[in-house]
């Protein structure tokens, strides 16, 4: 088995005026597919670690053979960051959660407001490539950024929302201005698709 590059659910200009279309399409058509294409190729002569989904390689990526293991912790983390990432936008999106994930938002980060200066903050203050996570640790909600394409799965976190704020997300409309693309980014979540991601997560 090898992994796949899944299909932008939307169209590339769905984002727009908050994503442009052009970001969208070298977002998903290059650089995802990048990150798949070279997670199969790290993984050629692996084919008993080829064929865990995605979440559970990354769960082990300790035990990866270590030649192999940081192309699979960069590309496997690529693919299953963007795997999340395309679906938790949508077209028309944005306002805010309603129902159980908003009340566990209010009563970990005071208010959505607070939640949103954290999650903005968190982003904002990673150094260089990276991104921004709304996760359970420890079975709490809790906010972290990690570097590169890690993914808090990689030391047992379980992250169910997230923002990437590597520039090929954002520098072709707003380049040195990330909070810029982080105030804009907060009009294309959908939330009905969180709230289903924090479901799972809460299993
Ligand atoms: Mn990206």
């Amino acid at each position: 088995m090898s992994y796949t590059l899944p299909p932008l659910p939307y169209a590339f200009d769905a984002l727009e005026p908050y994503i442009d279309a052009k970001t969208m399409e070298i977002h998903h058509d290059k650089h995802h597919a990048a990150y798949v294409t070279n997670l199969n190729k790290a993984l050629e002569a692996q084919p008993d670690l080829a064929k865990l989904p995605v979440e559970e390689l990354l769960a082990k990526i300790n035990t990866v053979p270590e030649a192999i293991r940081t192309a699979v912790r960069n590309n496997g983390g690529g693919h299953m960051n963007h795997s999340m990432f395309w679906k938790i936008m949508k077209k028309d999106g944005g306002k805010e959660p309603t129902g159980e994930l908003a009340s566990a938002i209010s009563s970990a980060f005071g208010s959505f407001a607070d939640f949103k200066t954290k999650l903005n903050d968190a982003a904002t203050k990673r150094f260089g490539s990276g991104w921004a996570w709304l996760l359970f640790r420890d079975g709490k909600l809790v906010i972290e950024s990690t570097a590169n394409q890690d993914n808090p799965i990689m030391d047992g976190g379980k992250a169910f929302f997230g923002l990437d704020v590597w520039e090929h997300a954002y520098y072709l409309k707003y380049q040195n201005r990330r909070p810029e693309y982080l105030e804009a980014w907060w009009n294309t979540i959908n939330w009905q698709q969180v709230a289903e991601n924090f479901a799972n997560a809460k299993k």
